[in-house]
């Protein structure tokens, strides 16, 4: 029985479909720009719960969101617990936001919390929930609860955005690239890996 001519068609389009989808996430997931060199010798904790366990859906330098930004995005469920990566005092926070998406009108939408590090430096804990500030005013240890995670701002999905910057801006070497203490050793974070934090 001959495959009709339509089905053969069907199929190819399906296939070129496919091929491109393919190439498109392949590109987004494994390319991404520089960031800086700047490197903080400081070994951070896991912005989450001792033993809990995420993944990192953008690193250093994604196309999404993050070119040429040194920053990570946690992938979790809204309402989970944020801990303090580093010890220091909340410089700001916003968390009267709802509203998150995909589009540069949410840009200015997030909830978000900065803790001034003893250093100087800015710890930024980005997309968290309505209400989702715990800790708005003092000094803050590592590991300490601080917020809870939300999907606010500009988002496909709920994570935490985290950052350590220098300097409050978007330049390049504002940011500094971090070191965590993990379940498998101290280590800089690559995206599409899923990290736990060792009690
Ligand atoms: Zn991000």
């Amino acid at each position: 029985m001959a495959i009709p001519r339509r089905l053969v068609r069907f199929c190819k389009r399906l296939l070129v479909f496919l091929l491109v989808v393919f190439t498109v996430v392949i590109f987004f997931f494994f390319y991404h720009n520089k960031v800086t060199g700047n490197l903080d010798e400081y070994v951070y904790e896991l912005p989450f719960a001792a033993g809990d366990r995420h993944r990192v859906v953008q690193g250093y330098g994604g196309l999404f969101s993050h070119s040429h930004i040194a920053a990570i995005d946690f992938a979790m469920p809204v309402g989970t617990p944020v801990h303090a990566a580093r010890s220091g005092t909340v410089f700001s926070f916003r968390d009267d936001s709802d509203e998150g998406g995909v589009g540069e009108s949410y840009k200015r939408k997030a909830n978000y919390l900065m803790i001034r590090h003893d250093d100087g430096s800015f710890g930024c804990y980005w997309h968290l929930a309505l209400n989702g500030v715990l800790v708005k005013k003092g000094r803050v240890e590592k590991g300490q609860p601080i917020a809870l995670s939300g999907a606010t701002g500009l988002v496909v999905r709920p994570h935490l955005h985290f950052s350590v910057k220098r300097r409050l801006n978007y330049d390049m070497d504002s940011f500094v690239r971090t070191i965590f203490r993990t379940a498998k050793g101290e280590q800089l974070l690559l995206n599409g890996r899923a990290y736990k934090r060792p009690e």
